[in-house]
């Protein structure tokens, strides 16, 4: 073993066991909370409703460090029993190195790779999710999301990955540049389309039906100069029983998604609360900073790419023989590697994109606060939310700091209830 081998893999290690700590530390603080409502929530919640909260976080992390540390192993297999060498080997033997190949190659990979942990999916939503009665996801339903998931991967995935292989072979040394403009591209396309074409692959969508929500929400997106064409309401009830809303699309094309779910459990005042928080996220260009923020991580990624595609030390400490050039026999290994490794690394900077996140979150919440003039409509629908849900109301400070990319209910009540 290489040096640098040595070091990843106390890089996955380091990982894992941050992970597992968290959770411990997390697990433990819940359960010494678990015989009795808080007194901070006492009228937010009912006792035997927080008790079942208390189950299902400790159920869901019992069940996360099972997949942590199946996926830590399953990484350390792929990049140190030299399988990938092997079958890079087998795919340039039987294919030629050709393009095609190449990307055929990465694409089996990445397949390969999500087969594995489809068992996990699969207990998730039949197993854990059920347990708790937020599973309606059918058998038929999970089967045919996975293979439209799949097509979706071959149809736009495969030719994507195709067209970078070739841009190393017309345009040499700064293929990664012209690569990072491509796939930027193809990002801002496939947003700007998704709502229209591919997310109705999965669920339908349907205006909000006239009446006093509709108008009430319409004239809320006036108000506060809002040009909405549309606020939909989707079938998320069709996978599970949790609620939410999201913003998607920009420009002209943006729009507002209300779960079905959602609408059935708020009331008009709250769900107009919620409106004005997802509004926010637009008016205080959250939607612009995050995009700009993906931009910024392709292009660091695949300059990242490029250099380590002239390493040696890089190729040979996972088995590949290194060769310079511009030929994409040369650089898919590092494009695999890289795309492998990447997450052993981004994971350390999640507690700053989160506290980043969480930060447009309370940004959000005091737009609304500021629209409405009054805080409690979006209290109510928090703390309606966070209960039907089910959401870890103690989570440990360290463990919330790190993962959550939204302040926990009692911060942000704190937050709305404190003077502007
Ligand atoms: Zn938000």
């Amino acid at each position: 073993m290489s040096l640098f081998a040595i070091v990843v893999l106390v890089l996955i290690l380091a990982r894992l066991l941050t992970e597992l700590w968290l959770s411990l530390l997390n697990q433990s603080h819940v359960r010494a909370r678990a015989n009795k409502v808080p007194p901070v929530f006492s009228g937010t919640i009912d006792e035997k409703t927080y008790r079942r909260s208390v189950d299902y976080t400790l159920a869901k992390s019992r069940f996360g460090d099972i997949v942590n540390v199946f996926d830590a192993l399953i990484l350390i297999g792929v990049l140190f029993s030299g399988v990938l060498p092997w079958a890079f080997g087998k795919f340039s033997g039987s294919f030629d190195s050709s393009i095609l190949a190449m990307a055929g190659f990465l694409f089996v990979t990445g397949i390969t790779l999500t087969i594995l942990g489809l068992p996990f999916a699969w207990h998730a939503q039949f197993k854990l999710e059920d347990r708790f009665g937020f599973n309606t996801t059918t058998t038929k339903t999970w089967i045919l999301d996975r293979i439209k998931g799949f097509l979706l991967a071959l149809l736009l995935g495969y030719p994507l990955l195709v067209l970078v292989l070739k841009l190393i072979e017309w345009t040499g040394a700064n293929w990664w540049l012209w690569a990072a403009v491509i796939v930027i591209a193809f990002q801002l396309i496939l947003l700007l389309v998704a709502p229209a074409i591919i997310m109705p692959l999965f669920n339908k969508f349907t205006p909000l039906p006239e009446g006093p929500l509709r108008e009430r929400l319409f004239a809320l997106a006036r108000r506060i100069d809002f040009p909405t064409r549309s606020i939909e309401v989707m079938d998320g009830s069709k996978r599970s029983r949790h609620s939410n809303a999201f913003f998607t699309g920009f420009g002209r094309f943006r729009r507002i998604v209300l779960f079905d779910t959602l609408v059935a459990q708020l009331t008009n005042a709250e769900l107009e609360s919620v409106l004005a928080h997802e509004i926010g996220h637009y008016k205080k260009r959250h939607v612009l900073k995050l995009l700009s923020i993906s931009i910024a991580g392709v292009v660091i990624g695949f300059a990242a790419i490029a250099w380590l595609a002239r390493q040696q030390w890089f190729y040979r400490a996972f088995g590949f023989e290194h060769q310079m050039g511009f030929a994409a026999a040369h650089v898919v290994p590092a494009i695999l590697l890289f795309t492998l490794l990447a997450g052993t690394i981004t994971f350390w900077a999640s507690p700053f994109i989160h506290t980043w996140s969480r930060r447009f979150e309370y940004e959000a919440d005091a737009f609304a606060r500021a629209t409405l003039r009054e805080e409690k409509s979006l209290i109510q629908a928090l703390r309606k939310l966070s209960e039907r849900n089910l959401s870890n109301l103690t989570p440990h400070p360290l463990y919330s700091a790190f993962y959550y990319s939204h302040p926990t209910l009692l911060e942000r009540e704190r937050a709305l209830r404190a003077p502007a």
